[in-house]
């Protein structure tokens, strides 16, 4: 359990069908003091989405309207929808003490790595390209058209995998949880984090 602990913001990002959500989600469920990113999005609700709690549902109009005001932190076009974070939601969890876990695409984590160089960036593949496509086609909820497309997109989103500090390879989703628990320890304990103004501060 984290507790009495700065907050961090956990990008989490990688192909569709990485496991990201999986991941992400078993993470905020482990750890009381963080959340979900909850990111805005002109893409129609699925099945019992509700606005507000997935995602924050907005027309083209309203968030281009919003993205030029410079509300967000960091936007995309990812397969055919905007998708943005925005930044009054991240400086509200900053103010309560709640770390932040991202579940976004690679264009919007660069973005981030500017704005917010404190991040920690975790890449998120599958074993391999063929486990990917597996993955999206047993989800039986993409259309053959969108498997390939996703299936393509994915080459170009592992050429970003240098530029992120940690890579999991998601084989097992224990052994992928367990590395995720092992990442966000180590990065908690970096010097520059760590508490250590306390030892000077008494006798
Ligand atoms: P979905 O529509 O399936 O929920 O998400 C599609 C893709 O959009 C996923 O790869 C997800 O990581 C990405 N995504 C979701 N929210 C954001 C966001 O706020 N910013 C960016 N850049 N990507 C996002």
């Amino acid at each position: 359990m984290i507790t009495r602990e700065r907050s961090l913001l956990i990008i989490i990002s990688g192909p569709s069908g990485a496991g990201k959500s999986s991941l992400s989600s078993y993470f905020v469920d482990a750890h009381d003091s963080c959340r979900m990113s909850l990111s805005a999005t002109t893409r129609p609700p699925r099945g019992d989405e509700v606005d507000g709690r997935e995602y924050r549902f907005l027309s083209t109009e309203e968030f281009l309207a919003r993205k030029e005001k410079g509300e967000f932190a960091e936007w995309a076009v990812v397969h055919g929808h905007h998708y943005g974070t925005p930044r009054r939601f991240l400086s509200e969890c900053a103010e309560r003490g709640e770390s932040v876990v991202f579940d976004i695409d690679v264009q919007g984590s660069m973005q981030l790595r500017k704005g917010y160089p404190d991040a920690m960036f975790i890449f998120v593949l599958p074993p391999t390209r063929r486990a990917l496509r597996e993955r999206l086609e047993g989800r039986n909820t993409d259309s053959t058209e969108v498997v390939e497309t996703r299936t393509k997109n994915a080459l170009e989103e592992v050429s970003y995998v240098r530029r992120f500090d940690y890579l999991i390879i998601n084989d097992n989703l224990d052994q992928a949880k367990a590395d995720l628990e092992a990442i966000v320890r180590a990065e908690r304990l970096k010097a520059g984090r760590a508490d250590w103004q306390r030892f000077l501060a008494d006798e």
